[in-house]
C-alpha cells in the first residue's frame, strides 16, 4: 500500500478501492469498541425490572463494578445515564445547597464540574492550572480550608493529563479532615492506578462508555461508608436521588425504570478486565497508551500532557497541521479519533486504546496514524511509528 493509496477525500471513507475494505475504528476517548459478546447479549427477550431475574442483574453488575474499583466495602449506584447523571447524583447526593465546594481543573472536564455545582448554586471556589499541565497537591491542598467538598477530575480526557490524585487527597485531608473528595474517574476506572480506600477518597464516578467498554448509558456513583453515613445533600434533586437509590439498589432495585438490558451486558464488557488483577491491568493499558505516545513522537508529534494519562494519548501534531486535519485524516482511513476541545480544538489530536483493544491493536493504530501524517505530508521515515510503538509494548 503506498501512500498514494490513502490521501484523504472529501468523505469520512477514503475514495481509493483499498478505503472500502478498511474496517471502521472507534479510537476516540469515548464511546469505544464494545466486545462482540457484548453487543449480543443485548439482544435478548425484554424482561420486567422487578423480576428476581433482575434482582440478580442488578446485584451482579454492582458485585462486578466493586471488584473493578478495588474496593469491596464500597456500596455502588448504577444509574440509567451518562457519567455526568452520575456527578450529579454524587454531588446533589453529597453536598446541601449554597454550600462552599472547591473545583480543581485543567481542561475541560474539570472545568464542567464547575458549571454544574454554579447552576446548583453552590458557591464555588476554582484551583485552575493551563490545559496540559497537572494539579499542584500543595495548590489544591491549600484552597480545602472550610470546603465542603473537593470536585476533581482523575484523568482530564480533553488534555490526556493524569493529576496525582494520591498526593492530593492525602494533602487536602490533612488540610481539611471534613472535607468529601468526589472523583470524576470517568476515564481512570479501568485504566489508571485508582486506589480509593487507600487514598482515603469518598465518591468515585465513571460511566459505561470508556473502559468498561459498554455502550453508552450507564453512569456509575461508587460511594464509601464514610459517603454513605453523609447521603443528605440538596433539597432540590428527584431522579438524581443517591438516598433513594442506595435504598433501591441494595435490594437489587432501581428507583425507576433501569436499562436492565445494558446493565445485564455489564457481565460481559466486564469479564476481560477482571480476568487478571488490577494492577495487571493498569501496566498493560499504560503500556497501550505509552505506545502510541511513542508512534506519535516518531512521527514528529509530541505529548500535549506533561504527566500523561494511560486513558489517552493527547499528541501536538508536527508544525504546519492541525489536530483536527490529523483526526479528519484518520476519518478518512475508518478510524474515529478526536481532535482537540474548545478553545484547544486545533492544538492536539486524541486516540485511545480504552475500547475493547489490546496491544496488537495499538500496532494498528501506530500505523493509521503514519499513514494519516504521510497523507498529510508530514516528513516521516516510513515504518518509524510501529517500530517505536513494538519497542515499547515488547519492553
Ligand atoms: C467522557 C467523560 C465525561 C462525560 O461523561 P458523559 O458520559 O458524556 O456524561 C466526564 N468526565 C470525563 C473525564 C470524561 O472523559
Amino acid at each position: 500500500m503506498s501512500s498514494h493509496d490513502l490521501q484523504p477525500g472529501p468523505s469520512s471513507r477514503p475514495s481509493e478501492p483499498v478505503g472500502a475494505l478498511l474496517r471502521p475504528r472507534l479510537l476516540a476517548p469515548g464511546p469505544v469498541e464494545t466486545d462482540p459478546r457484548t453487543m449480543l447479549s443485548l439482544a435478548q427477550p425484554q424482561i420486567h425490572h422487578r423480576t428476581p431475574e433482575a434482582r440478580a442483574i442488578v446485584q451482579e453488575a454492582r458485585d462486578r463494578l466493586r471488584r473493578l474499583l478495588g474496593a469491596p466495602s464500597w456500596e455502588v449506584l448504577i444509574m440509567t445515564s451518562s457519567g455526568t447523571g452520575a456527578f450529579e447524583t454524587a454531588l446533589l447526593g453529597l453536598v446541601p445547597e449554597g454550600a462552599p465546594v472547591l473545583v480543581a481543573s485543567a481542561g475541560k472536564f474539570g472545568e464542567r464540574w464547575g458549571e454544574m455545582a454554579r447552576a446548583f448554586g453552590y458557591v464555588v471556589s476554582s484551583v485552575k492550572k493551563p490545559w496540559g499541565e497537572s494539579l499542584d497537591p500543595q495548590e489544591v491542598a491549600a484552597a480545602c480550608g472550610g470546603m465542603r467538598a473537593l470536585l476533581i477530575t482523575h484523568s482530564e480526557t480533553s488534555t490526556g493529563a493524569l493529576h496525582d490524585l494520591g498526593a492530593i487527597a492525602r494533602a487536602a485531608k490533612q488540610v481539611n479532615p471534613e472535607l468529601l473528595i468526589i472523583v470524576d474517574a470517568v476515564t481512570s476506572y479501568g485504566v489508571a492506578e485508582l486506589r480509593p480506600e487507600e487514598w482515603d477518597l469518598d465518591t468515585v464516578i465513571s460511566g459505561s462508555q470508556k473502559a468498561v467498554a459498554g455502550p453508552p448509558g450507564l453512569g456509575f456513583v461508587f460511594l464509601s461508608p464514610r459517603a454513605v453515613s453523609r447521603l443528605g445533600g440538596h433539597t432540590h434533586r428527584y431522579y438524581f436521588d443517591a438516598r433513594k437509590e442506595l435504598a433501591s439498589q441494595q435490594k437489587g432495585e432501581t428507583a425507576q425504570t433501569p436499562a436492565i438490558n445494558l446493565i445485564a451486558s455489564l457481565s460481559s464488557s466486564t469479564e476481560r478486565l477482571l480476568s487478571v488483577p488490577l494492577d495487571v491491568l493498569w501496566a498493560e493499558k499504560a503500556r497501550l497508551n505509552a505506545a502510541l505516545l511513542a508512534a506519535g513522537e516518531a512521527l514528529g508529534c509530541r505529548p500535549f500532557a506533561s504527566r500523561p494519562s494511560p486513558a489517552v494519548a493527547a499528541l501536538v501534531p508536527p508544525e504546519g497541521i492541525s489536530g483536527k486535519q490529523v483526526a479528519g485524516a484518520l476519518a478518512s482511513l475508518g478510524a474515529r479519533a478526536a481532535a482537540g476541545q474548545a478553545p484547544h480544538q486545533d492544538d492536539l489530536f486524541r486516540i485511545s486504546m480504552m475500547g475493547y483493544f489490546d496491544r496488537y491493536d495499538a500496532l494498528g493504530a501506530a500505523g493509521l496514524l503514519e499513514d494519516a501524517l504521510v497523507s498529510l505530508g508530514a516528513a516521516v521515515t516510513r515504518g518509524a511509528a510501529v517500530s517505536r510503538a513494538w519497542s515499547v509494548l515488547s519492553s
